[in-house]
């Protein structure tokens, strides 16, 4: 950005080397240039005085984990299927959980992730907390992704 004082020095240097006559043509030339009736001569473009920041950013390397994980995994065996297969083995089928009077139940919408068994094949595997079922039809341990109730403490 030009200051006023020098601007001052170029119109000075431009009348030294110009008479009367050649100076009128010269500002003849310089309403042109403002009326943008000239394609050869255009004033310096001052978008980058402006916006000395337009386009001045860095793009940030790529990140680590490009897809989501698979947030379900697909059961592996049919719980349907291993209750048929253990009754045909055992002459007897496998029957849902029976619960004591004061014993921790399973979440209602809880599923086995090894044979997709439903909450009444489940136990709570560690009490209180909740957070660990065994299946009883496959006898796999999982977690049971229990929704925690939100703390109201503030920080
Ligand atoms: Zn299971």
């Amino acid at each position: 950005m030009q200051t006023i004082a020098s601007i001052t020095r170029i119109v000075r240097w431009v009348c030294k080397q110009l008479n009367f006559d050649e100076l009128l043509v010269a500002i003849t030339i310089f309403l042109e240039v403002i009326n943008n009736q000239r394609d050869d001569i255009k004033p310096r473009c001052n978008f980058r005085d402006n916006h000395p920041n337009y386009r001045k950013f860095t793009v940030d390397s790529l990140v680590p984990l490009i897809e989501a994980p698979l947030k379900k995994a697909v059961p592996e065996a049919d719980f349907k299927r291993l209750l048929i297969e253990y009754r045909h083995k055992n002459g007897n089928g496998i029957k849902p959980v029976r619960r004591h009077k004061n014993s921790q139940v399973p979440p209602p919408y809880a599923r086995c992730e090894h044979c997709n068994a439903p909450a009444v094949y489940l136990y709570v595997n560690d009490g209180r907390r909740q957070n660990q079922l065994r299946c009883k039809v496959c006898n796999t341990l999982f977690p049971s992704h229990r929704i925690r109730k939100e703390s109201k403490t503030s920080y």
